[in-house]
Formats: structure tokens, sequence, C-alpha cells
């Protein structure tokens, strides 16, 4: 596909959901895909059938050390990054009076942290070669509260705001690089598998059993994003089921 073909993407959380479907379907467009995720016969897995367009790096996105790694990797065996597509994260969700002390800042470290480690590793390959496109996976959670779900709202409020910030800071220092937020709705992945059992747990399970969208569907999305002639930005892209309020 036009403006996919050759691409090098690096994908955080390429180990499971949103991420690896992204992959594939990013692949299959002909694209090079950069795998990042920790659990390594995942990504060993994808990679080989996945071939000769991915590589992949067992990689922590808190880990400073481990995303500057995957950045030069990329350019080892590609030559180049052209886009980061920041999308690793959990969500542990659960009211706030329940004090989940390490589910807090597990999110704080991985959503937020995690996004600004792999943004410091390749914010200055983009600004060297003056082209580049950060995508980053906010949520549904981003764009609305959501009781149940502080610290994670908190987490993809924060990126959101602070890629956009980090656009008008690219537009004003005249930098072709290019940003896109992604807020998808339900979508069927292991993310609910960081939710301990409750009450709230089950009334999510059952939505997403219903109405939970395939990964796929925000695969396409970021497909889209990445395909758009060079000058044509997507910024924001929300995509949730249908009957999700
Ligand atoms: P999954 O749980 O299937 O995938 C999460 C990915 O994040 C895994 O590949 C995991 O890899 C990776 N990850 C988690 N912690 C780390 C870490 N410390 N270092 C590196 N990688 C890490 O869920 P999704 O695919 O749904 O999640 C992807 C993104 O989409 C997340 O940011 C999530 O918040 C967002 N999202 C998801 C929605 C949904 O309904 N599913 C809705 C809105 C947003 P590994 O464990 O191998 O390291």
């Amino acid at each position: 596909m036009e403006n996919v073909e050759n691409k090098v993407i690096i994908i955080t959380g390429a180990t499971s959901g949103i991420g690896e479907a992204t992959a594939r379907v990013l692949a299959k467009h002909g694209a090079k895909v950069v795998l990042s995720g920790r659990r390594e016969e995942r990504l060993e897995k994808l990679a080989n059938e996945l071939g000769d367009s991915a590589i992949y790096l067992k990689s922590d996105v808190t880990n400073i050390v481990d995303m500057k790694a995957i950045v030069k990797l990329a350019k080892e065996k590609f030559g180049k990054v052209d886009v980061l597509f920041a999308n690793a994260g959990i969500m542990p969700a659960g009211n706030m009076s329940e004090l989940d002390l390490k589910g807090w800042m597990d999110m704080v470290d991985i959503n937020i942290k995690g996004v600004l480690n792999s943004m410091y590793a390749i914010i200055p390959e983009f600004y060297q070669q003056n082209s580049g496109h950060i995508i980053i996976t906010s949520s549904r959670a981003g764009t609305t509260l959501v009781p149940g779900n502080a610290v994670y709202c908190g987490t993809k409020h924060f990126v959101k705001v602070m890629l956009q910030s980090f656009n008008s800071e690219t537009n004003q220092e005249g930098k072709n690089i290019r940003t896109t937020t992604i807020y998808p709705g339900a979508i069927k992945t292991e993310l609910l598998n960081h939710v301990v059992e409750n009450d709230h747990k089950k009334m999510v399970e059952g939505f997403y059993e219903q109405f939970g969208l395939q990964p796929e569907t925000i695969a396409n999305a970021v497909l889209y994003a990445i395909s758009q002639p060079d000058g044509v930005d997507v910024s924001d892209l929300v995509i949730r089921p249908t009957f999700e309020g």
C-alpha cells in the first residue's frame, strides 16, 4: 500500500491484542515492523510468522535502555524508523477506594512513563531526519470520565494532551512530524486480564463479550493514519462499538 510499503514501524505492546493485530496488518501491506514487548516467546512466534517483514526485541517500556535499544535495532536492521506506535498499556481497573496502590503506580509507569520513554528514544531520530510519525493508543477513557477507572482514565488523558502539545511544538519549530492519537472503545484483547474479580469486572466483561470489537478494527485505523499522503495529519480517531455510550 502506498505510503505504508517499506515504512519502518516500531510497535510497543506487540505481544497481544491491538499491537499484535497491527503488526500483522501493517506487514501485510508491506511495512517493516519492529516488535516490542516483554513476553519473548510471543514476539518470536509473531516475528517468525511475518518473516522478513519483522524483527523483535524483548523490551520493557518502563526501561529507557530497552527503548533506546529497540530504536538502535530498527536502524541497524532496516536503516531508519518512520513510525512509532506507542501502544503498550495496562488497565488494572477498580474504584480508588480499593486502594490498589500497585495498580495505580503500574499504570503511571507503563501508560505514561512507558510512552514518554519510547518518545524520548525516537524524538532525536525524527528531528534529525525531519520526518516521522508518532501514534499513541489512548482510549475512550481519554475522552471522558470513567467511574471505576479513575487512574487509567488519567493516564489516557495525559498521553492525549501531551501528544497534542508536542504537535503544537513541532509545528512551531517547522518539524515535519505527524502525530495521531487513537481512542479505542471496547476491544476484545487480554486487557481485562489485569482486572481483579469484582462486580465491576463482571459488568465490563459482559459488555465486551456482547459488543467488543476485534483488535483488527484498531489495526485498520492505524493503517489508515499511516497511509495518508505526506502532509496529511490524522490527529484523532475514535473507534468504538456502535452501542458503547
Ligand atoms: P493487551 O493486554 O492484549 O496488550 C497489552 C500489551 O502491552 C501487551 O503486548 C503487553 O506486552 C504490553 N505491555 C504491558 N506492559 C508492558 C511493559 N511494561 N513493557 C512493554 N510492553 C508492555 O491489551 P490491548 O491490546 O487492548 O492494549 C493495547 C493498548 O490499547 C493499551 O494501551 C490499552 O490501554 C489500550 N486500549 C485498549 C482497549 C480495549 O478495550 N482493549 C480500549 C482502549 C484502549 P507484555 O505483557 O508481553 O510486555
